[in-house]
């Protein structure tokens, strides 16, 4: 027999050219799809978040890819056409600051690292349909990422205004709230992030979030991120009510949850970010030290000065608000423990019944008024000493004390209500649910991004660039440090242009838009990705939209998730989408870690899948990333692992290789032996087994159990060879490579062309045999002078003749007959055969 050695860099580039040439992978919009509108069904769109192109593609690419990948495949081999596609996130901060380094355009660098990016993935054989490739720098894509912001531009949801911003010193930029690390550092470089107020584009992310909300329950995401997303949005009831400082004429409205509380308000504290605290202390004796306590807390986390056990910290502003419910003047402080982004930025404190306000009424001397009387203790001696109170702060419901003749006795729910009637009568506030979620602020003071396309004109004002002068193309410039401002404003010839209203000089919008924009409508134009007439087709979309099954990082589960979700609602609303949700399924791989700890340069651990795939192929790779955890969990990468997994493939397809051998001109199906007996009925039920059992695990991404349910049927096939029929080695071989494409698809191609000349994708996907599954497969015990010789497995139906012919094929029965005369044979069917020798 010939040495048969498997060799990836033969086997992998082979079919990869294969898929190259014929397009396999790719799809057609079928014409006509309007008049089947409603058929989604026979289609799939599988996807995966699309990456950003910096440097080389990573481990985590691999993961996301294979797992999808394997999706893909799936389904298309279920009978579905699926659409499959990929781009680049190619707009962003990495290429500028790489640009701003060494002088090299964002443009040269950014598609060198696309360039490498799809040789890599063309040598993974990810089965992407290239003819849909796009990246968002380009001209042709942006063109409508414009198009998409003066849509929500014209209906109101962009819009500009004055905000305290977080503000990157080092970036000099401003980050998005969710770009702020817990720690109150720049996610991108790390800098401690400053607050400054800035002229900025928002979008009105906050009318959507009722529906944000109350949408996640129609979609099948990991319950985990919709946890996540509805934190993220925090949704609270109760009133908002108006405390006006008199002294300087201004009005602070709060957000309470416990409006039933408002009697018992003792003092009013500011975060310090809000925009008036400086205000409200200049001229005061306390000015100085309320400048050194801001500047102070801006440099904690949220998360330290959200802790409810740390010591309260806090500077008197030396002014004083009026409570609306009883005119009472309480003092104002600044303090760390109140956070801007919950309600107002500033808050009633009632000590008497929250926890962080009594805190700080205890450490600054402040009153504490008691107003709600809980139910008598239950607890054993609490009624020792009379009529005592609960301690305070009381959290609890009951009834109110010390408040307005009208309220107290009242109980607390019902107070919560009559109050929030009475502030509404007075003027003084009203119901309201609070959010946690911002609006989405998107300008950015950088250079690479996708220009804003409006102008100013010093007659008309904003004016929006008209559709048909977009794309607004980002011109080239020299110098790409930020100093506060955009690049794009050293760029005169192209600031300065003509307003399309009036004819009068205008000046360009400078500001970029935040990257999440360009990625939160990407997977609308991979269905028309060549249109150069519109974003895309309404045909189009209702071809492929919604997703069927969406891929990434737990880590974008607030960010580009929820972006993408509210420009679909949005662009639903504006009659250019007829669906509200873009992800139907949503499933999150895990981290590949290595030796414990996440890879990263300077941990010297990084893993790189180009010098993997160098060392022992794509299939060898993929199978492996699948195989070595469940794939929504983290998993450490192994080389141990990597080389076991590679030596699977390896026997598995030299096995295929010598059974096409033996079996000679491979036969187009796969039928297995008739009738088939002994190890070949052992080796058929196992491949049936693995059958059933990989198309199961397929289904709810078991993929490490699934790969495992081919390496058991492969080592059964090895235990066995000797005594297998060709065709059963043959069905059970051919199934293992049906079973393993989605996984390893060039090994799993090679193998199913050797043995049946067919091409593996092209095969439905395989169905088990009910009849083989049936777990009617006993041992049979085989004597030889009533000696255990051997053990065989045996079908129930076989009959007397099959098993006294299965005993004497068992290896260590022929060992004990060999040379000598049966003279009897003993068949106790369902137990035992005995051969009494002479
Ligand atoms: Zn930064
Ligand atoms: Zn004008």
């Amino acid at each position: 027999m010939p040495d048969h050695r498997y060799d990836p860099h033969v086997i992998e580039p082979r079919w990869q050219e294969v898929w190259a040439r014929e397009h396999t992978w790719e799809v057609t919009n079928e014409a006509g799809a309007d008049a089947r509108a409603g058929q989604h069904g026979e289609n799939s769109y599988v996807l995966e978040m699309l990456p950003y192109p910096s440097g080389e593609p990573h481990i985590g690419h691999l993961k996301t890819y294979s797992v999808g990948d394997a999706i893909a495949h799936y389904h298309r081999r279920l009978g579905r056409r699926v659409l499959h596609p990929m781009g680049y996130d190619a707009f962003g901060l990495p290429a500028e600051n790489h640009a701003i380094r060494t002088g090299v355009h964002p443009r040269v660098s950014t598609a060198e690292s696309i360039a490498s990016f799809g040789r890599q993935f063309r040598s993974w054989g990810i089965s992407i349909d290239w003819s849909r490739e796009l990246a968002t720098d380009e001209p042709s894509y942006y063109r409508w990422t414009q198009w998409i912001f003066l849509e929500l531009f014209r209906a109101g949801l962009a819009y500009r205004k004055e905000a305290a911003v977080k503000w990157c010193p080092k970036d000099q930029t401003v980050l998005a709230n969710e770009q702020v690390d817990a720690e109150g550092h720049c996610e991108r470089c790390g800098a401690l992030v400053e607050v400054r107020q800035l002229e900025q584009w928002f979008l009105r992310i906050t009318d959507y979030a009722e529906r944000l909300l109350g949408d996640l329950d129609a979609i099948q995401w990991p319950e985990h991120v919709k946890t996540m997303q509805r934190n993220w949005i925090g949704r609270s009831e109760g009133a908002e009510v108006t405390f006006r400082c008199e002294e300087l004429g201004i009005d602070y409205p709060v957000f309470t949850t416990r409006p039933d509380t408002l009697f018992g308000a003792t003092f009013f504290v500011m975060a310090p970010e809000h925009p008036d605290v400086m205000r409200l202390a200049q001229g005061t004796a306390g000015e100085q030290q309320v400048r050194d306590y801001v500047n102070h807390a801006l440099n904690e986390s949220n998360e330290e000065r959200g802790n409810a056990e740390r010591p309260k910290t806090g500077v008197a502003l030396g002014r004083s608000v009026r409570n609306p419910v009883n005119g009472e003047r309480i003092p104002m402080y600044v303090a760390d423990y109140v956070l801007m982004e919950y309600g107002t930025g500033a808050i009633m404190a009632v000590p008497a019944h929250d926890e962080r306000d009594h805190a700080f009424a205890v450490a600054f001397g402040l009153p504490i008024r008691r107003v709600i009387q809980g139910p008598p203790s239950q607890a054993p001696g609490a009624q020792e000493g009379g009529e005592q109170a609960q301690e305070l702060p009381y959290t609890g419901d009951g009834v109110l004390v010390n408040s307005h003749p009208d309220f107290d006795g009242m109980a607390n729910r019902e107070a919560l209500t009559a109050i929030v009637r009475w502030l509404d009568r007075e003027g003084a506030g009203h119901a309201s649910v609070n959010y946690r979620l911002r609006d989405w602020l998107v300008s950015r003071q950088r250079y690479w991004g996708t220009p804003i396309p409006i102008l100013y004109c010093e007659r008309c004002g904003m004016v929006p660039v008209p559709e048909d002068q977009l794309p607004v193309e980002l011109p080239d410039i020299d110098d790409y440090t930020p100093k506060g401002r955009s690049p794009l404003a050293a760029a005169e010839d192209w600031v300065n242009t003509t307003c399309p209203d009036c004819g009068g000089a205008a000046r360009r919008e400078t500001d970029t838009m935040d990257t999440f924009v360009d990625s939160s409508w990407y997977f609308l134009r991979y269905c028309d990705a060549s249109n150069d007439r519109a974003a895309w087709r309404a045909s189009a979309l209702r071809e492929w939209m919604p997703v069927d099954q969406y891929i990434g990082g737990v880590e974008h589960a607030i960010l580009h998730l929820m972006y993408a979700r509210f420009f679909t609602k949005a662009l639903a609303d504006l009659g250019h989408l007829d669906f509200q949700e873009p992800f139907m399924a949503l499933f999150t791989q895990g981290m590949v870690t290595k030796d414990g700890s996440k890879m990263s340069k300077s941990k010297g651990n990084v893993v790189s899948p180009a010098s993997i795939v160098a060392r022992v192929g794509a299939d060898t790779a993929r199978c492996y990333i699948l195989f070595v955890g469940p794939p929504d969990q983290d998993a450490d990468w192994s080389d141990e692992g990597v080389d076991g997994v590679h030596r699977f493939l390896g026997r598995l397809w030299r096995l295929a290789a010598e059974t096409a051998e033996r079996a000679g001109s491979p036969a187009p199906e796969l039928l297995g032996p008739e009738n088939p007996q002994g190890a070949d009925l052992v080796v058929m039920r196992k491949a049936h087994w693995a059958i059933e059992k990989v198309g199961g695990d397929l289904r709810r991404f078991a993929f490490n159990t699934a790969i495992a349910a081919v390496m058991e049927l492969l080592n059964e096939c090895s235990r066995l060879r000797d005594q297998l029929h060709v065709e059963t080695l043959r069905f059970a071989l051919g199934s293992a490579a049906s079973l393993l494409f989605p996984f390893a698809p060039h090994v799993s191609s090679d193998m199913y062309e050797m043995l049946t000349g067919q091409r593996v994708w092209e095969q439905p996907w395989p169905h088990a045999d009910e009849a083989m599954l049936e777990s009617d497969v006993y041992e049979l015990v085989c004597q030889v002078n009533g000696k255990v010789r051997d053990r065989v497995q045996a079908g129930s139906d076989a009959t007397p003749q099959m098993l006294g012919e299965l005993c004497r094929q068992a290896p260590n029965v022929r060992a004990h007959v060999d040379g000598k005369e049966i003279v009897k044979e003993i068949v106790v069917p369902g137990k035992l055969v005995n051969f009494v020798v002479r």
